[in-house]
């Protein structure tokens, strides 16, 4: 009917003057560097220890405020304007990266969202391997989270992957059991870690299937010799529960909300303390 179309067309007129908005900003925002990242610790569940960190873009516009990363990444994804943009976030945590090495941390890794597009991008692999030169940082010190669709798209995105793990980077299956991976596949894919999406972490203390997904990955990713690091851990409930199934890791508020990099090192040595 004709209201429901007209409804559509507004819903849809709407929709792409905030995409051209967001596109623009975005644009300007990326010349004049509005960015920044904050990290998120990644904690050993026995022992307390900070394993590694997670970066996370924050675009902090003067006038619009902060624009929150699953607002403006599919933007930037579908106008291309990722590549530079993750360009700056590879550089700029590998910057941070090797701060921490020249402060004598013990190898805290930072993992690094890189997006489908982005690697698809000819020369990703040589551009890593240039700002890992540029910044100084070894590689032991970065790892690059994936999602599944980053490794189904194409066959030859196998190969990248393995290129980029031969340079000593290690790859995470960020938000694992939301897309379409099936258990089968899982070794042959060119990773090291699989990282449980939070949505069956947030309800595993109260939620019977949660439980026993999160059992099934575990069983599964032991037998195929993969790590696994549960992301959206929010109460100790849930933090127990995992540790109790044998997930080494951890990530969530319960920890810590990402944070500014001096905060993390405060991180470190409450617990190393
Ligand atoms: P993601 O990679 O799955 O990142 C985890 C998201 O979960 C982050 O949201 C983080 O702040 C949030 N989170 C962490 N712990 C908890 C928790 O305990 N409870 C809840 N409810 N949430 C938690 P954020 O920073 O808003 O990022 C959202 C998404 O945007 C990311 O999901 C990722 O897909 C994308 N993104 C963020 N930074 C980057 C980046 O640098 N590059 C790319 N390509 N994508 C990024
Ligand atoms: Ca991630
Ligand atoms: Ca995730
Ligand atoms: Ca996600």
């Amino acid at each position: 009917g004709g209201g429901k179309f007209e409804m559509y067309e507004h819903g849809t007129a709407a929709k792409t003057l905030e995409r051209i908005l967001l596109e623009n900003e975005l644009r300007k925002s990326i010349s004049l560097g509005h960015f920044n990242l904050d990290y998120q610790p990644k904690v050993d569940l026995k022992t307390g220890d900070l394993m590694g960190v997670e970066a996370l873009v924050r675009w902090n516009h003067p006038d619009l405020g902060r624009i929150p990363p699953d607002k403006f990444i599919p933007v930037a994804e579908e106008t291309k304007l990722i590549l530079p943009l993750g360009e700056w976030i590879i550089h700029e945590a590998c910057k941070q990266a090797r701060k921490w090495q020249d402060a004598d941390f013990a190898p805290v890794r930072i993992a690094i969202n890189i997006s489908a597009i982005q690697l698809k991008e000819p020369g990703i692999v040589e551009a890593i391997k240039r700002i890992l030169v540029e910044t100084g940082v070894t590689s032991e010190r970065i790892e690059i989270e994936l999602t599944e669709s980053a490794f189904a798209d194409r066959s030859g995105m196998q190969d990248v992957i393995q290129e980029i793990r031969d340079l000593g980077i290690t790859i995470a299956i960020d938000d694992f059991g939301t897309g379409y991976s099936t258990f089968s596949y899982i070794k042959e894919l060119p990773a090291d870690t699989l990282k449980i999406d939070r949505a069956f972490i947030g309800d595993i203390h109260e939620n019977e299937e949660s439980r026993a997904i999160v059992k099934a990955i575990l069983a599964v990713a032991g037998t195929v010799g993969l790590r696994v690091i549960a992301e959206g851990i929010e109460c100790e409930e849930q933090a127990a529960i995992l540790h109790e199934y044998g997930c080494e890791e951890g990530q969530g508020y319960f920890y810590s909300r990402p944070t500014t990099p001096d905060k993390c090192v405060s991180f470190m040595k409450r617990v190393y303390e």
